[in-house]
């Protein structure tokens, strides 16, 4: 296996004025190429640090990446260490001389030193031409090493990685390739998902496999990666995964989200959602209306905030709410029905909770959720304890709703996060 480090060279990205995309975008590449980044070192646009950098990665890396300081202003000295580094000259590069001079007469941009030191490189050095910029890349072997010397403009740095140097990767690296595989799961807590209901796969794992937990706020993506030729292994763990984890598991796509496969499922089984939203303010027909095709499936939310809209609008009696509250299994079943009576659907989903920070009880704490659910076959209510973030508590409510409704039409029995029905 091929190994990488990368050197990002700038004082902008050491004081946080400019975030490292080149280094993410570029460890996507080669992972891609079945070339795999170890190492990823930042520093300032200073030769001591710059030194020590590449002498550290031309060590330790086959492959190195060095990208920024290749500008023509008095800080960028990126190309002075490399001379220093393979204790070569700087010689002009006629080709990109000709291209910068061309391109400064075409605009009508007075030509100064400057700008002809941009076309200068150490020699010895394979020139990777930037057609999108001034500043060349470089491609230096060295003891069957390779550095590689990018622009720190991202676009630029782009341009050469795709037209220059993932080719000439390519062909070193052979058919080798980077295999990932996902899975993305909701409704359960990373602990519990690798602790209890995934259990131990090291006997899965060796060598060129690797299973990844990378939890989010709204569940957790499973990355199964496999280098060479390890396809057949990687598809032996996911497939112990989907047998032990299957009923949390709703896309083994890395990029769909829980909405998306609600109303792909919804759309398929010809099911109509309505909403009837309180501490969620309509936050989960946000998600479903983002979703492309919604419409042959979602009929639409009342935003039932205050108690009055609840009661006129959601047919809650006010004696219900005198007696229970509003945050209760009561009002989330009644909501839920009135949702989908009221708006004409064959599923009703109902929130109601206390978000915070502030208004909790003894009895009813900040982060209490009531989700009711309506269809002809079932109806039920769900409490769930959320947290004291206001924004955190709605988002997770509605994805809760959503992994409540994906369990309800797929058939799959129990709740997400173990929740229990309670009926009227
Ligand atoms: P040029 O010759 O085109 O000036 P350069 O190699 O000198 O290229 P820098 O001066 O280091 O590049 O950076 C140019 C621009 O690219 C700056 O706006 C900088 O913030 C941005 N940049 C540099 N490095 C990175 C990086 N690692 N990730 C994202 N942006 C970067
Ligand atoms: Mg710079």
């Amino acid at each position: 296996m091929m190994l990488a480090h990368q050197i990002s060279v700038g004082n902008e990205l050491l004081l946080g004025d400019t975030i490292n995309t080149n280094a993410s975008w570029i460890s996507q590449r080669l992972s891609e190429h079945g070339i795999r980044c170890v190492h990823v070192a930042t520093v300032p646009d200073d030769k001591p640090a710059i030194l020590s950098a590449l002498a550290h990665s031309m060590r330790d890396a086959d492959v190195t990446i060095l990208t920024g300081g290749l500008g023509p202003t008095h800080d960028d000295i990126t190309k002075t260490c490399l001379c220093e580094y393979f204790n070569a000259r700087l010689v002009c590069h006629k080709p990109t001389l000709d291209r910068i001079q061309r391109m400064f007469e075409a605009r009508g941009i007075p030509f100064s030193p400057s700008n002809t030191a941009q076309a200068d490189v150490p020699e010895h050095c394979d020139v990777l031409f930037n057609s999108q910029g001034t500043a060349p890349g470089m491609w230096f072997a060295e003891k069957g090493k390779v550095l590689i010397v990018l622009p720190g403009v991202p676009r630029e740095m782009k341009h050469l990685m795709t037209d220059e140097v993932l080719p000439r990767l390519r062909a070193m690296v052979g058919a080798s390739k980077l295999n990932k595989d996902y899975l993305q799961l909701t409704g359960i807590g990373e602990s519990t998902l690798s602790d209890l209901v995934i259990g131990d796969v090291s006997s899965y794992l060796k060598p060129g496999i690797e299973l990844a937990y990378l939890p989010h706020a709204h569940g957790i993506t499973l990355r199964i990666t496999s280098f060479n030729g390890l396809v057949e292994d990687a598809a032996r763990l996911k497939s112990h995964i989907l047998s032990a984890a299957g009923p949390y598991v709703y896309s083994e796509l890395p990029d769909v989200d829980l909405e998306q496969v609600v109303v792909q499922l919804a759309s398929e089984k010809k099911v109509s959602i309505a909403t009837a939203e309180s501490c969620t303010g309509g936050w989960i027909s946000n998600l479903i209306t983002n979703v492309p095709g919604s419409s042959t499936m979602f009929k639409g939310s009342i935003v039932a905030y205050h108690n009055s809209v609840k009661q006129h609008l959601l047919d809650v009696p006010e004696s219900v709410l005198m007696e229970y509250g509003a945050v209760s299994k009561q009002v989330a079943l009644i909501m839920a029905k009135s949702a989908a009576s009221k708006l004409g659907a064959d599923i009703g989903i109902s929130t109601t909770g206390i978000a915070g920070p502030d208004g909790g009880t003894e009895a009813k704490p900040v982060g209490l959720v009531w989700i009711g659910f309506w269809s002809r076959d079932t109806h039920f209510a769900v409490y769930a304890r959320f947290f004291r973030d206001r924004i955190l508590n709605k988002e997770r409510t509605a994805k809760v709703a959503l992994e409540i409704i994906r369990r309800q039409m797929l058939g799959i029995p129990g709740l997400p996060f173990d929740l229990k029905p309670e009926s009227a």
